[in-house]
């Protein structure tokens, strides 16, 4: 089978690993450090704050926004669930905003026009939390206005965007946002095996993050509420979390990181060829916003299933028994029957639905060939036929 997704391994990564498993750290040593700074640095963002994956930086990074009780956080329906789950991890509720049909972000149009509806209902919400569908940013500079105008706080899900930038500036830069969460899943674009990282220009939000990362305990006198006791002393000044990344983990985020834009590079051009080689197939290629340079996490089609005689079932399952790896990204968060009992209704985001019945992922990773690229166009075609 030709997996959808899979990870680069080199022995320069392997050899890091070693390393780190011979030194004196195995967790809270000097990698995490070195790797934080590795990717602040890239990004050109502030601060960086490692975390065990992504799914708990989100939750730390809410919860320094102030997320909690009485909070309305607001997403995307088309995204894996952590970018709605991190919300209601912190008591807060979750809304879903449309996607648009082109592009399958965060719908611009839906969005102001929902904020404009909750704040004469005076229900805006405290966090919008915009996922950068496939590896290709948001319309960051239309959320920076809305935020402006509506006061809430911006969390990049940058899940699937790391090495991807918008106007020039690199995603993770924290441009137009309060933070930006990577994650390091074997699927994504650089691996530490599970690993995820928030990122921000605001020293007290990356302070707060690197205490909830920890149990919520400080060993900052400045922070403590009484003279320390002694050199052995720290304090817990609120509930936090274990959630620390490891220096195994790290150590490999460090060597991956010197080959993101190869990897990066390599995607884009498998994605183009993908372009060329489905081009007049009845689907629809992936829509491009021309201020965007997209990750290419994800390369994913939309039948046309009104120029085909078979289901959207039919020619997934076709592509699956022909040894190709496909999958779905995503099934809209609101549609789990988790959520279904949260009360949210089928028909409520009609864009994100209708994607849903049309969209399939290709596979798409730094090693496929394009041998392997060349039959899954043409399984395609036989299938469309
Ligand atoms: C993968 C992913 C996550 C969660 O990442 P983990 O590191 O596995 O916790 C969150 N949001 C999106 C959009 C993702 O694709």
């Amino acid at each position: 089978m030709i997996p959808y997704g899979k990870q680069n391994i080199s022995d320069a990564d392997v050899e890091a690993v070693v390393a780190a498993l011979r030194s004196d750290f195995l967790t809270q040593g000097p990698q995490i450090e070195r790797f934080e700074a590795a990717i602040a640095d890239y990004c050109g963002a502030g601060h960086a704050v490692g975390a065990a994956n992504a799914t708990a930086a989100l939750h730390i990074a809410c919860l320094a926004l102030g997320a909690g009780p009485g909070k309305r956080v607001w997403t995307s329906p088309n995204t894996f669930l952590a970018s709605a789950n991190c919300a209601l991890y912190c008591g807060a509720s979750v809304e879903f905003v449309d996607i648009d049909p082109a592009l399958y972000n965060m719908s611009m149009v839906a969005l102001e026009q929902k904020l404009i509806e909750a704040e004469r209902k005076k229900e805006t919400p405290h966090i919008v939390i915009p996922v950068h569908f496939s590896g290709q940013s948001c319309d960051m500079r239309r959320i920076a206005e809305l935020k402006q105008r509506f006061g809430f706080h911006v969390i990049e899900d940058a899940s699937h965007a790391i090495g991807a930038s918008y106007d020039g500036q690199r995603v993770g830069a924290c441009a137009y946002s309060d933070i930006t969460v990577f994650s390091f899943h074997p699927v994504k674009i650089i691996t530490t095996g599970e690993g995820g990282m928030a990122l921000t220009n605001r020293a007290d939000l990356a302070n707060r993050m690197k205490m909830l990362r920890t149990h919520g305990v400080t060993r900052n006198p400045a922070e403590m509420t009484r003279t320390p006791d002694g050199p052995w002393y720290y304090e817990q000044i609120e509930l936090g979390f274990n959630y620390r990344m490891t220096d195994l983990q790290a150590a490999l985020g460090v060597s991956q990181l010197t080959r993101l834009d190869a990897f990066v590079a390599r995607r884009r051009e498998l994605a183009e060829r993908y372009d060329r080689l489905l081009a007049e197939l009845p689907l629809k290629t992936p829509g491009r916003d021309p201020r965007a340079e997209s990750a290419w996490h994800l390369y994913v089609i939309q039948l046309e299933l009104e120029r085909i005689s078979k289901t959207h079932a039919e020619v997934f399952n076709g592509l699956r028994a022909a040894g190709i790896g496909v999958n779905l990204h995503y099934i809209p968060v609101h549609l789990q029957p988790y959520y279904q009992k949260l009360g949210f209704q089928r028909g409520a985001y009609p864009a994100a639905e209708r994607y849903y019945e049309r969209a399939i992922s290709l596979p798409l990773y730094f090693d496929l060939s394009e041998r392997d690229q060349d039959f899954i166009a043409a399984a395609l075609k036989d299938l469309l036929q």
